[in-house]
């Protein structure tokens, strides 16, 4: 999944995602990356968040909508990402198997990024400025 979040100069928030699904998936399975509140969900009042990994993982919390929903109750979008991955992991004995990602934003420019396991990447432009971010991981 390729999935981006954008604050623009008027503080306007869009968020977009596209994936192929998972290899060798059954013919019908639905994802994550297509549902709403899943695989992206913004609020433009709040911020907004994208997920990447294990659809049916990330369904079963509805991660991105969780996400929001966390940093409007005040929590920022690194410590919002960690829970949802938090969510994940207490709920499933076999976390080590899959990976799940996430990355937000909030209004005021922050972002955050996390997931299960290393080799996930997160780009950061701002201000004429790449930045490659790397993300801790969960599992240490
Ligand atoms: N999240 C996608 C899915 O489960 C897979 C991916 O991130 O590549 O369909």
């Amino acid at each position: 999944t390729i999935g981006m979040l954008c604050l623009d100069k008027e503080g306007d928030i869009a968020g977009a995602c596209s994936t192929s699904g998972l290899s060798y998936k059954m013919k019908g399975r639905v994802g994550d990356s297509p549902i709403i509140g899943s695989g992206l969900f913004v609020d433009n009042e709040v911020g907004g968040a994208v997920a990447t990994g294990m659809g049916e993982e990330i369904l079963k919390t509805v991660g991105s909508f969780l996400i929001v929903e966390l940093m409007r109750n005040g929590m920022s979008p690194q410590q919002a990402c960690e829970e949802a991955v938090h969510r994940i992991v207490k709920k499933n004995d076999r976390y080590k198997d899959f990976q799940a990602a996430y990355i937000a934003i909030n209004k005021a420019g922050e972002t955050g990024a996390y997931c299960i396991h290393e080799g996930f990447a997160m780009m950061k432009y701002q201000n004429d400025k790449n930045e490659n971010i790397a993300v801790d991981f969960y599992h240490k």
